[in-house]
């Protein structure tokens, strides 16, 4: 693999603009990051005062698209606050998390050689829930 120390220039994930990637973090050009930035403290701050809003109905209010709140939660910038209605699931065995990819059981369980196909990092290992709030979450999925 080619490591360029200096950065080099990339295209944007988001906007496909050319950009100067430092090597760190997303690759991202920096209006998008604002944007995202922006975005991420607006769902954030509506998540944490509308605790029953689900992951639609914040995407809707927000005008911030379903994957990219999903994306936040997945990658543990955004935790879902005890009693919402959000609700993530375990990627091995479905149960509920508050954020990340995987719960602590599965992570401690699977070998790193797995964690490492399935792309799982550190912080993408989640909590669950308090469990006296599982009575209160909907599912997506729910008829
Ligand atoms: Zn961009
Ligand atoms: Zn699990």
């Amino acid at each position: 693999m080619n490591i360029n120390k200096n950065g080099e220039v990339r295209e944007c994930k988001r906007c496909g603009k050319m950009f100067f990637y430092a090597g760190t973090g997303k690759c991202i050009c920096s209006s998008c990051k604002a944007e995202d930035e922006s975005e991420f403290n607006i769902v954030k701050e509506y998540i944490y005062d509308n605790f029953s809003a689900t992951i639609l109905e914040v995407s809707r209010e927000t005008g911030v698209r379903v994957a990219r709140i999903k994306s936040y939660l997945k990658d543990g910038r955004l935790i879902i606050p005890d009693g919402s209605s959000i609700f993530l699931n375990c990627e091995v065995c479905g149960t509920n998390i508050k954020f990340g990819r995987l719960c602590r059981e599965c992570a401690g369980s699977l070998s790193n050689e797995m964690k490492r196909e399935m792309n799982i990092n550190e912080f993408q290992i989640g909590e669950k829930p308090n469990n006296s709030n599982l009575g209160k979450m909907r599912f997506l999925d729910d008829k």
